[in-house]
C-alpha cells in the first residue's frame, strides 16, 4: 500500500508540474512553427495523460468500490493518450532530422493516418482492467497494442536520429538523450510490469526538460531574432560589397576618360588628339555598359524589373541577332553556323526585349572568348497547344572554362581567367544578367564547357502562340484610312505637341478639336459628342489620369479614351491601361500605331468608315515625282540644315521625331511665335518668385526643345523645370540670364535658317 501511495505521490507531483509548465507555455508568445506546434500538441497530451494516469491511480482504491465501466473508460482514455503522445514524439523527432523541411508534407498525411488509425484500433480492441492490490492491472489487445505502439515509435524516432541527423548541431542533444531514457524505461517496464506506474511520470520528465531545453519560446524567440539579425547584416555586407565593386569597376573607365582628356589638352598634334579621343570613346562605351548593367542588376534584385508582354517575332529578332554577332566576330577566323527549326511559330507571345537581351549575351560572350573555329546558333521549339518549348543552344570552340569555376560564371561582377581577360572588353554583369533574366521568365540556362576546347550554353524558355494577327495588321497598313466626319479631341498642355497631334491626326479626314486642360476637356465632353479622346497624362494641375476619372464620371460616357505618353519606360504602358484607358500612344505618335489604334476604335462604325485601297502604281508614280522635285531641292536643303548642324542642333533627331523636312520647319516657325509669348510669361512669374507657373513653362520649353533638337536648351529647361518644383528661386534668378541667352542663340540661329529657307 505505501508503494501506491508513494507511485500516487508521483503522478500528483508530475500532474502539477506539467500542469504548471503548460499554463507559462501557453501564456508566452511563441513562434508558430511545425516543431513549435508539434510540441504545444505534446504538452497538452501530456496534461491528459497524467491527469487521466492520476484519476485511474484514485478510481482503483479498493475502499472505493468504483464502478467498473467508469475504470474501463478512464484507462481507455489513459491508452489513447500514452500513444499519442508517443506519436508527436515521434513526428518531432521525424520532423527536426528532415533536411528538407518542406517536404514534410507528405509525410504528415502519413502521421496523420497513423494517429487516427491508433485512436480507432485502441477504442475497438478489447481490454480489461483487473483492480488489485497494487493498484490496477489492465490486459488485452488493446493494451497490447498501445505498447506496440510506444516500441515502433521509439525505432522511428532512434532511426529518424541515426540515419538522418547531423550529430554536429549540438542543438538538438536533449532529444537523443530523452530517447535513451524513454527506450531504458520501456526495457524496465517489459521486465518488471509492476513498475508501469512511472512510464507516466517518465513521459512528463521528457516533456519537462523539453521545455527548458529546446522548446522554451523565449529561447526560441532570441534565437530567430539572432537568425533575423544575422540575415539583415548579411544583406547589408552584400549591399555594401556590390557597393564597392561597383566603384572600383567605374572607377577604371573613369579613370581612362580622365587621363586621356589630360592627354588631349596636352597634345600636340591633331592626330595625336584624335587617337586619345577615340581611347575616351571606348572608355566611356565601356563605363556606359557598366552602368546599364548595374541599372538591370539592381532592378532585377529590388524586384522592380517587369516582364513586358507582347506579340512578336522570334524569326525576326534571331536574324537581326545574326547580323549583330557577324560584326561581332569582325577580321576573326571564325564560322557562324546557323539553325533555326523550322516550326518556330510565326507569333510568339512574351517579352521580345528580354529574350534578345538573353541571346545578344550570350551570343557576344562566344564571339568575345573565341578566336577561332566555329560559333554554332541553334534555335529548336517544342509546340504543344499553345505553349512554344524553345531550346536555344550556343556553343562555341573558344578557351572554355574550368570546371571549378563553372559555379562562378553566373556572379555579378566575375570575369574568369583575368590574365587572359585582360584584353577583352567585359564588366562580368552579362552572365549575372542573363540568369536571372531566364529565371523571371520561368526558364533554365545550363552551361557545359570543356577548358581549351570550347563552350556550350542553352536556354529553355517557354512561350505563349498566338494566332498571326499581324496579316490584317498588314491589311490595315497598307490602306489609307479615313473617317471623315468622325470627332477627335486631343488633350495636351503642350501647345506644340497639339500641333504636331493635329497634321498627324489630319491626315485621316477626321474632325479635331484641340484643348489644353483635363479641366476644358470635361467641358467639352459634358456638350458635345466624340468618338475618341487623346489624352495626355503629364498635364499640370489635373494629370491625364485624374481627367479620365471625372470624364469616366459623367452619365453615359462610353467614348474611348487614348492615353499620350512621353514615358520611355515600356512597362509603365501597362499601367495605363489599368488605369482605364482603352489604348497608349507614346509621343512622339507613330503614324503606324496612330493607324492601328485609330481603325481600332473608329474603323467600329462602319458607316462612317471609307477605306480606299492604296492604288500601288499611282502611289509609285507620285512617289517619283516627289522624288524629282526632291533631288532639285535637296541640295539646297542639304546645305541648310548643315547650317542648323554646324550650330549644334540635333536635326537628326528632331526630323526622325516629326518625320518630315517640312514639317519640321512649320515647327521651327511654331516654336518662335510661342517663345515670344513664353519668355516674357516667364520673366513675370520669375520676379513674382511664382514657382509653379515658371515651372509649367520650362517644361513647355524643355519639351518643344526636345522635338527640335535643342539639346542644350531642353536641358537647360529641364533643370529650371526641376528646380522650380524644387521652389528653388535662387537657382533660377542666379541662371535665369544663362539660360535666357541660350533662348536667344537658338532664337537667332533658327530665324536666320528660317530667312535662309525663305529665299
Ligand atoms: P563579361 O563578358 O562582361 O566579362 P559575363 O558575365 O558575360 O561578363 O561573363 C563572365 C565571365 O565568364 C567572362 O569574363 C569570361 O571569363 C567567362 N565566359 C563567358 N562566356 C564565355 C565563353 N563563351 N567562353 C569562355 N568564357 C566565357
Amino acid at each position: 500500500m505505501g508503494n501506491i501511495q508513494g507511485f500516487m505521490l508521483l503522478n500528483l507531483y508530475a500532474f502539477i508540474i506539467i500542469l504548471a509548465i503548460a499554463i507559462i507555455f501557453f501564456r508566452k508568445k511563441r513562434l508558430k512553427k511545425v516543431e513549435d506546434e508539434t510540441y504545444a500538441r505534446i504538452l497538452v497530451t501530456s496534461v491528459i495523460l497524467s491527469f487521466s494516469g492520476l484519476i485511474l491511480g484514485i478510481l482503483v482504491i479498493p475502499s472505493l468500490n468504483t464502478n467498473e465501466l467508469l475504470i474501463y473508460t478512464v484507462n481507455k482514455i489513459y491508452l489513447i493518450s500514452t500513444t499519442i503522445w508517443v506519436y508527436y514524439l515521434t513526428f518531432y523527432t521525424y520532423y527536426i532530422s528532415l533536411k528538407h523541411k518542406e517536404n514534410i508534407n507528405k509525410a504528415a498525411y502519413i502521421f496523420k493516418f497513423i494517429k487516427y488509425f491508433s485512436i480507432i484500433m485502441i477504442l475497438l480492441l478489447p481490454h480489461t482492467v483487473e483492480v488489485t492490490e497494487n493498484g490496477s492491472n489492465a490486459q488485452g489487445l488493446a493494451v497490447v497494442f498501445t505498447y506496440m505502439a510506444y516500441v515502433v515509435g521509439l525505432i522511428t524516432q532512434i532511426i529518424c536520429i541515426l540515419v538522418r541527423h547531423n550529430f554536429k548541431n549540438k542543438k538538438y542533444i536533449p532529444i537523443y538523450l530523452l530517447v535513451i531514457l524513454g527506450s531504458i524505461i520501456f526495457v524496465l517496464c517489459s521486465i518488471k510490469p509492476e513498475l508501469n506506474y512511472i512510464i507516466n511520470p517518465t513521459l512528463i520528465l521528457i516533456c519537462y526538460i523539453m521545455y527548458h531545453t529546446i522548446e522554451n519560446p523565449d529561447a526560441k524567440m532570441v534565437n530567430e531574432l539572432e537568425l533575423a539579425k544575422n540575415e539583415a547584416e548579411k544583406a547589408n555586407r552584400a549591399k555594401t560589397d556590390f557597393l564597392s565593386n561597383m566603384s572600383h569597376e567605374i572607377r577604371t573607365p573613369l579613370n581612362a576618360i580622365v587621363g586621356f582628356s589630360q592627354c588631349i589638352e596636352n597634345a600636340e598634334t591633331l592626330e595625336e588628339a584624335k587617337e586619345d579621343a577615340s581611347d575616351i570613346v571606348m572608355a566611356s562605351q565601356n563605363l556606359l555598359e557598366i552602368v546599364n548593367g548595374i541599372l538591370d542588376i539592381s532592378k532585377i534584385e529590388a524586384d522592380k524589373m517587369e516582364i513586358v508582354n507582347t506579340d512578336y517575332d522570334l524569326k525576326a529578332i534571331l536574324d537581326n541577332l545574326v547580323k549583330l554577332v557577324e560584326t561581332r566576330i569582325g577580321e576573326k577566323e571564325i564560322e557562324l553556323k546557323t539553325q533555326f527549326a523550322e516550326d518556330i511559330p510565326e507569333n510568339l507571345y512574351g517579352d521580345s526585349g528580354k529574350v534578345k537581351q538573353i541571346i545578344t549575351n550570350i551570343l557576344t560572350n562566344a564571339a568575345k572568348y573565341t578566336e577561332e573555329g566555329e560559333i554554332n546558333f541553334n534555335v529548336n521549339c517544342v509546340n504543344n497547344d499553345n505553349k512554344c518549348k524553345l531550346v536555344i543552344s550556343i556553343s562555341d570552340t573558344g578557351r572554355g572554362i574550368k570546371q571549378d569555376q563553372i559555379d562562378k560564371l553566373f556572379n555579378k561582377f566575375e570575369r574568369l581567367d583575368e590574365d587572359k581577360n585582360t584584353t577583352v572588353e567585359g564588366t562580368g554583369l552579362g552572365l549575372a544578367i542573363t540568369k536571372r533574366l531566364v529565371e523571371m521568365m520561368g526558364g533554365k540556362i545550363v552551361v557545359q564547357s570543356e577548358y581549351g576546347e570550347g563552350s556550350t550554353f542553352t536556354i529553355y524558355l517557354t512561350q505563349t502562340i498566338r494566332k498571326p494577327a499581324h496579316k490584317k495588321e498588314e491589311a490595315v497598313s497598307n490602306l489609307i484610312l479615313k473617317f471623315p466626319n468622325q470627332k477627335v479631341l486631343l488633350v495636351d498642355d503642350n501647345k506644340l505637341n497639339l500641333k504636331v497631334g493635329k497634321r498627324l491626326l489630319s491626315n485621316y479626314e477626321l474632325n479635331i478639336e484641340c484643348v489644353e486642360s483635363g479641366y476644358d476637356a470635361i467641358e467639352k465632353v459634358k456638350t458635345n459628342q466624340y468618338d475618341i479622346i487623346l489624352l495626355d497624362i503629364m498635364m499640370p494641375k489635373m494629370g491625364g489620369v485624374s481627367t479620365l476619372k471625372k470624364l469616366k464620371d459623367i452619365e453615359n460616357f462610353n467614348t474611348p479614351v487614348v492615353a499620350l505618353t512621353a514615358d520611355a519606360i515600356q512597362g509603365k504602358s501597362q499601367k495605363y491601361l489599368e488605369a482605364g484607358f482603352d489604348a497608349y500612344l507614346s509621343k512622339p505618335i507613330d503614324n503606324m500605331e496612330l493607324n492601328k489604334v485609330l481603325s481600332k476604335y473608329l474603323g467600329k462604325n462602319k458607316k462612317q468608315i471609307k477605306v480606299k485601297e492604296v492604288d500601288v502604281e499611282e502611289v509609285e508614280k507620285h512617289q517619283e515625282e516627289k522624288e524629282e522635285k526632291k533631288e532639285k531641292t535637296s541640295l539646297k536643303k542639304e546645305n541648310r540644315i548643315e547650317y542648323l548642324k554646324e550650330n549644334g542642333i540635333d536635326v537628326d533627331s528632331g526630323l526622325s521625331l516629326l518625320g518630315s523636312v517640312d514639317l519640321y520647319n512649320q515647327t521651327l516657325k511654331d516654336f518662335l511665335t510661342e517663345t515670344k509669348t513664353r519668355i516674357p510669361k516667364m520673366k513675370k512669374f520669375k520676379e513674382s518668385k511664382d514657382c509653379e507657373n515658371y515651372q509649367i513653362l520650362a517644361h513647355a520649353m524643355k519639351s518643344d526643345s526636345k522635338y527640335l533638337g535643342f539639346k542644350t536648351l531642353a536641358e537647360m529647361s529641364l533643370e529650371h523645370e526641376l528646380k522650380g518644383k524644387e521652389n528653388n528661386i535662387k537657382f533660377i534668378d542666379e541662371n535665369y540670364d544663362k539660360l535666357m541667352e541660350e533662348v536667344k542663340r537658338v532664337v537667332n540661329i533658327v530665324k536666320s535658317y528660317l530667312e535662309k529657307e525663305e529665299k
